[in-house]
């Protein structure tokens, strides 16, 4: 569970096509990033999947079954936002439980997912503070169990931690590379940073104005970039 396919999207604001037809599949429980400068259209891209935004033309597969018209909810795909998009009046508890309870979901299911979730997360011991409490890197952890409680299919991440500062980036970073062997699902992460697509990608998908100039894995584009855009981008000799 977990495979994304994109079959000619097309995306369109007004007359300005931003995502000219792309084609592109996400693997089961393949870590895949999509990087490029400011602008490409990577959070277009991921809220197109997500289906926060409508396509302008072709077909979005989740797992073989045509999504394209499926409304957010119904995805079975979890996006996580910066952590300010926490409640600052609620608990961690409550905060991560929020989508179940929204969802109207029993109490004991309810709890087995906190739970799993605080564990994975090592939040355990955080559960009655509020966000205010909390440390940023605790924040962003609290932002994640709200995704992990809904038990998605894939999870969807746009620049998670553009809101922290460097050192805590780089310990972050670490933790959701090792939440994905955890889970072992499907993470989609939308970065411009070059560093975060190398050191955390299966599968990096480089774009520029809307169209993918390649995908590969952070050792194919490392050694073998298919132009110098790629090649600057990635930080590579050539
Ligand atoms: P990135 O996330 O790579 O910085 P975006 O996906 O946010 O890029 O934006 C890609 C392009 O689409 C930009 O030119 C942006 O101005 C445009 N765009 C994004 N959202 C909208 C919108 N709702 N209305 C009009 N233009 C938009
Ligand atoms: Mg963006």
């Amino acid at each position: 569970m977990g495979r994304i396919t994109l079959d000619k999207v097309t995306k369109s604001f007004g007359a300005t096509e931003v995502i000219p037809p792309l084609d592109l599949t996400i693997e089961d429980g393949e870590f895949t990033v999509f990087v490029g400068p400011s602008g490409c259209g990577k959070s277009t891209l991921l809220r197109l999947i997500a289906g926060l935004e409508d396509v302008s033309s072709g077909q979005i597969r989740i797992d073989g079954n045509d999504a394209t018209m499926v409304p957010p909810a119904k995805r079975g795909l979890a996006m996580v936002f910066q952590s300010y998009a926490l409640y600052p009046h609620m608990s961690v508890r409550k905060n991560i439980a929020f989508p179940m309870r929204m969802a109207n979901m029993p109490q004991e299911e309810q709890d087995r997912r906190i739970d799993a979730a605080a564990k994975a997360l090592n939040l355990t011991d955080y559960l009655d503070r509020k966000p205010g409490q909390l440390s940023g890197g605790q924040r962003q952890r609290v932002a994640i169990g709200r995704a992990i409680v809904r038990e998605p299919s894939a999870f969807l991440f746009d620049e998670p931690l553009s809101n922290l500062d460097a050192a805590l980036r780089v310990g972050m970073r670490m933790e959701i590379s090792e939440l994905h062997k955890k889970l072992a699902t499907t993470m989609v992460y939308v970065t411009h940073d070059q560093v975060e697509a190398m050191t955390m990608a299966d599968k990096i998908v480089v774009l520029r104005a809307g169209h993918i100039e390649q995908v590969g894995s952070p050792l194919d584009l490392y050694r073998a970039p298919r132009n110098l855009f790629v090649a600057g981008f990635i930080g590579s000799p050539k």
